[in-house]
């Protein structure tokens, strides 16, 4: 039975107050006597207190490409990150397109006992886009899948995409799409313009990710069903679900921490590291990405945290694998492009990072963030701290954000009351309660 004090911390950026946890719950300060025996105190001065973290967008590479990630170190970089909850993607090897590997990630995530680990279902066989994987299976294991997508490749075929919609539509699923045209985007590098005819690489153009939304939002109004857009990075994106949205589409959609921060320039250097997908694009759709996250049009900001062993990085830059690491970042990315600019205040961090992703997910115990009877799900961060930055926990070393300092650091997270990270620093697996150990 473990109870925790933690002293004057600035819940949600606002007034200081204390906080208190019992056995994984919040729980009024006054009924703890923190001069008892075993009652941890955590001095809060200086720090914000938030709801834990929630990552609608993880690849986790296990099962079958553990060189880059597991399930347990990206539990732990998750952890680090501020994270309680991630949601895997399902472009593993095998595929997760049936229960048997869903429940599996699902049991791995409890083993380690640092977040809940929710696993995405694909929506084809294989991610082959021609035949729907077993969804209801899925839906019905231990795990009650509740996101599906193929994410990594566009479910393309307009009538998958509706079958899709429909189906999952039954249970109050959602479809989380990877929009990219794969005809418009054949050996694309990097973003379309004027910088990759300098530098001679193939142009992805914006069009490529426009057209697929246009669709699916047609598609989903059709379908009646729910439509979540993966990691919108233009500006022409921006203004299709603005548009969608103010005519009552019942869409959501997420950026990534790296499209709101970073931009083409850096392909110039030929390094893989800034290599993605889709990819990075120019200041305007910068701007536009954060004033659509300030205004509500883009919901929810997700990693699309993408490990990848240094062989896939370090080669000619039309030979690298697309992706960059998040996990570790996020928050502090988001305090830099968000935060500082005055777009967002620290309860729209918890509404985008949060409270947004967990409802989006279906995952319960995040409506009432901070509050005496929710799950004592919580983040500590540090925003007066600058720091390198620097990947400790991933098994990967695709880090695009090793040139910057960047503001914010996560001091301790709690997960259902489990201290997992403190003081910086993450508790070694053997000393959590975790499931089935
Ligand atoms: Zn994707």
């Amino acid at each position: 039975m473990s109870e925790i004090l933690i002293r004057q911390a600035a819940l949600l950026g606002g007034p200081k107050s204390d906080l208190a946890i019992k056995d994984g719950m919040f729980v009024d300060p006054v009924d703890l006597d923190p001069s008892a025996r075993g009652t941890q105190l955590i001095d809060g001065e200086g720090l914000v207190a938030l709801p834990g973290l929630v990552d609608l967008h993880t690849h986790l590479r296990q099962p079958g490409m553990e060189q880059a990630e597991t399930v347990l170190s990206g539990s732990q970089a998750a952890a680090a990150g501020g994270f309680t909850a991630v949601f895997a993607m399902a472009n593993t090897q095998p595929v997760a397109d049936s229960v048997g590997v869903t429940d599996m990630v699902h049991r791995l995530g409890q083993e380690a006992g640092y977040v809940d680990v929710r696993p995405i279902g694909a929506v084809s066989k294989g991610l082959a886009g021609e035949e729907l994987a077993g969804i209801a299976g899925m839906a019905g294991g231990t795990a009650k899948v509740r996101v599906f997508s193929d994410d990594g490749h566009c479910v393309s075929d307009s009538l998958l995409m509706r079958r899709a919609l429909e189906y999952v539509g039954t249970f109050g699923g959602v479809i989380a799409q990877h929009a990219q045209d794969p005809r418009l985007t054949e050996d694309a590098q990097i973003n379309e313009g004027a910088l990759s005819s300098r530098l001679g690489l193939a142009g992805w153009p914006a069009v490529a990710e426009e057209a697929i939304i246009a669709r699916d939002i047609l598609l989903a109004e059709y379908t009646g069903s729910r439509l979540h857009l993966c990691h919108l990075s233009t500006k022409g994106s921006v203004d299709i679900v603005r548009e969608a949205k103010a005519k009552g589409a019942r869409i959501t959609a997420e950026v990534t921490p790296h499209h709101l921060l970073l931009t083409e320039e850096l392909t110039a250097s030929f390094n893989p590291l800034y290599k993605v997908n889709p990819p990075l694009r120019q200041d305007d759709d910068v701007q536009a990405l954060r004033e659509a996250v300030a205004d509500g049009t883009i919901d929810i900001v997700a990693t699309d945290h993408a490990p990848h062993p240094s062989e896939s990085k370090e080669c000619a830059f039309d030979e690298g694998a697309f992706g960059m690491l998040g996990l570790e970042v996020a928050l502090s990315v988001v305090q830099k492009a968000l935060i500082e600019p005055g777009h967002l205040d620290w309860s729209g961090v918890a509404r985008v990072l949060s409270q947004t992703p967990a409802h989006i997910g279906g995952l319960a115990g995040y409506d009432n963030p901070l509050t005496v009877g929710a799950p004592a799900h919580l983040t500590l961060v540090d925003p007066a701290a600058l720091k390198d930055v620097q990947m400790r926990y991933t098994r990967s070393g695709n880090n695009p954000y090793g040139h910057l300092q960047l503001p914010g650091e996560v001091r301790h997270t709690f997960f259902r009351g489990v201290h997992t990270l403190a003081d910086g620093r993450i508790v070694p697996a053997d000393e959590l309660p975790g499931v089935a150990k």
